[in-house]
C-alpha cells in the first residue's frame, strides 16, 4: 500500500496546506534568500579577503552548508529546493512573472535536452570539480563569489535555453546530492491514490491550469515513488484538481529499499559523497599538515598529486573495494544475481552512511567556527562596520566536549542504518535468510571499515 504507515500532513495541519498552497509563498521564500545570496556575492567580491570575516564565506560555506546537511536534508529532503536563490531569476524570467500564473507558454528556445544526460552524471562531475577546489573555494571569499555568480548564470541561461528546470534537474552540484539523500528524509510528496491519477484524462499536474504550472521538475506525480527528483515546488498541490497531493511523514530511510529506480549514476553519487566526505575530513581534520598544503595548492605539481588521487579515491578506489566486496558476498552465498546489479543495488547502502558521515563532519565544524556568523553579520564586508554590536566579538568554538559523542552516536546510526538496508537489499533479491546474510556481509564489513576510518579522524 502506497501510503501505509504514512501520516498526511497536509490533512493535519489545514494551515499548512493553505501556505503551500499560495502562489506567493515560494517566490518570497526565494526572493528572502537571493537577498542573502546576493549579499554573500558582493561581499565576496568587494569585501575583505580574510574568509573568516567575510560574509560571503560564512555565511556560505559555515552558516548555509550546516544548516542544510545537518537538519534540512536529513529531516525535510527536498526542501531547500523549495526556497533556493540559484534557479529564481531564471524561472521568473520563463515565466515572465513572480507570483501571479503567467503566460501558458514559457519564455525559453525550448530545446530539447540530450538523452545522455538526463541522469547524475554531470551532477557528480560538478560536485567532484567543486570538492578539488574546495580547500580554495571555501577560503577565497572571491573565488567562492564568482563560482556563486556561475551558478546563477548557468540557471538564467539554460531557462533561456531548456523549458523548466533542466538546470536543477540536471546540472547543479548541490541539487545531485540533495535528491539522494533525500531518499533517507521522513517527508514525502506523493498522491493519494494512483488510480485517480491513472484515470485522470487532463492530468493537470503535467500540463498546468490557471492555478499553477506544469511540473517543473519533469516528474509525473502519479508515479512518484522516491524523493530523487521532486523538488518540493508544490506546484501539483496547486494544479492538482482531484485533491491527490498529500505530504507524508514516514520512517527515515523508507525510499533506500525502493528497487526499480535504482541506477549507476546514483550508485557513483553515493560513491563520490562517502569519498569526498572521507577526503576532507583527510584533509582538513587529520594530522597530515603537508596533505593540507597540497590541497591549498603550494606548488603545482603537489596539487596535481593530491587532484589525481582525489580523483582515483572517489571514482576508482573505494568503487573498486566496494565492487570487491560485492564480489566476494556473491560468490559466498551463491547468488544468481548479475554483479553489476548487485553493486548498483548495494550502492545505496552507503547513503545513510554518507548522510551520517557529513552531519559528524559538519557538526564539528559548524560548533568550532559557528562563531564567525555573528561577528560578519555586524561587519558582512569586514569594512569595520558594526550593525548590530557583534563585530568584535572574537572566536569562540564551541561544544568542544560535546563534538565527539555526537559524531560517534551519528556514525553509529548511520552504520545501523547501512546494515540494516544492505539485509534488506539482500532479501530483495529472492534469497533466504541465510544467503541474504551471507551476500550482505562483505559490503556491511565494507560499511563498518569506512565508519571505523571516520572514528579515527575525528577521534585521533
Ligand atoms: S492532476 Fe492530480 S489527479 Fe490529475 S494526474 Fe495530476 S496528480 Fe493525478
Ligand atoms: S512533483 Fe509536484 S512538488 Fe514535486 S517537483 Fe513536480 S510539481 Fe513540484
Amino acid at each position: 500500500m502506497l501510503n501505509e504507515g504514512r501520516i498526511d500532513l497536509l490533512e493535519r495541519a489545514p494551515l499548512l496546506k493553505r501556505l503551500l498552497k499560495a502562489r506567493a509563498f515560494q517566490p518570497a521564500m526565494m526572493l528572502a534568500t537571493l537577498l542573502v545570496f546576493t549579499l554573500a556575492i558582493l561581499a565576496g567580491i568587494a569585501g575583505t579577503p580574510a574568509g573568516s570575516r567575510n560574509f560571503g564565506i560564512v555565511f556560505v560555506w559555515i552558516v548555509w552548508w550546516a544548516l542544510l546537511i545537518v537538519v534540512l536534508v536529513p529531516f525535510f529532503g527536498r526542501l531547500w529546493c523549495t526556497i533556493c536563490p540559484i534557479p529564481a531569476p531564471g524561472e521568473w524570467l520563463q515565466r515572465r512573472a513572480i507570483v501571479r500564473r503567467g503566460a501558458a507558454r514559457l519564455w525559453t528556445r525550448g530545446l530539447r535536452w540530450p538523452r545522455r544526460l538526463k541522469n547524475m552524471w554531470l551532477q557528480n562531475f560538478g560536485f567532484l570539480a567543486v570538492a578539488l577546489f574546495s580547500t580554495i573555494i571555501l577560503t577565497r571569499p572571491g573565488v567562492s563569489a564568482w563560482l556563486l555568480l556561475s551558478f546563477l548564470l548557468a540557471g538564467v541561461l539554460l531557462s533561456a535555453l531548456y523549458k523548466n528546470r533542466v538546470f536543477c534537474r540536471y546540472v547543479c552540484p548541490v541539487g545531485g546530492f540533495i535528491g539522494l539523500y533525500s531518499l533517507v528524509s521522513p517527508v514525502e510528496l506523493r498522491v493519494a491514490d494512483p488510480n485517480v491519477c491513472a484515470d485522470h484524462k487532463t492530468k493537470d499536474c503535467i500540463t498546468g491550469n490557471e492555478f499553477g504550472y506544469g511540473c517543473p521538475w519533469m516528474v509525473f506525480p502519479g508515479s512518484l515513488t522516491r524523493n530523487a527528483y521532486c523538488g518540493l515546488c508544490f506546484e501539483c498541490l496547486k494544479t492538482c484538481p482531484k485533491n491527490n497531493i498529500v505530504l507524508n511523514l514516514r520512517p527515515f530511510g523508507s525510499d533506500l529499499t525502493v528497487a526499480k529506480e535504482r541506477r549507476l549514476d546514483e550508485a557513483y553519487k553515493a560513491f563520490i559523497m562517502l569519498g569526498c566526505a572521507l577526503l576532507y575530513s583527510a584533509v582538513l581534520l587529520g594530522p597530515w599538515g603537508w596533505l593540507k598544503d597540497w590541497a591549498n595548492m603550494d606548488t603545482l605539481p603537489h596539487w596535481a598529486l593530491y587532484a589525481a588521487s582525489f580523483l582515483s579515491a572517489n571514482l576508482v578506489l573505494l568503487p573498486g573495494l566496494f565492487g570487491l566486496s560485492v564480489w566476494i558476498g556473491r560468490s559466498a552465498s551463491g547468488s544468481g544475481q548479475p554483479l553489476r546489479r548487485l553493486f548498483v543495488d548495494y550502492a545505496y547502502t552507503l547513503i545513510p552512511l554518507g548522510l551520517a558521515a557529513w552531519i559528524a563532519f559538519s557538526t564539528g565544524f559548524v560548533l568550532v567556527n559557528g562563531s564567525y556568523a555573528l561577528t560578519v553579520l555586524s561587519d558582512p564586508f569586514g569594512w569595520g562596520w558594526d550593525l548590530f554590536g557583534t563585530a568584535g566579538m572574537h572566536w569562540t568554538p564551541l561544544g568542544a566536549t560535546i563534538i565527539p559523542f555526537l559524531q560517534v552516536g551519528v556514525l553509529t546510526a548511520g552504520l545501523m542504518a547501512a546494515l540494516n538496508t544492505a539485509y534488506k537489499i539482500a532479501r530483495q533479491h529472492g534469497i533466504p535468510h541465510r544467503a541474504a546474510f551471507v551476500e550482505a556481509l562483505p559490503v556491511s564489513g565494507f560499511a563498518l571499515v569506512v565508519t571505523v576510518g571516520f572514528l579515527r579522524l575525528y577521534l585521533g
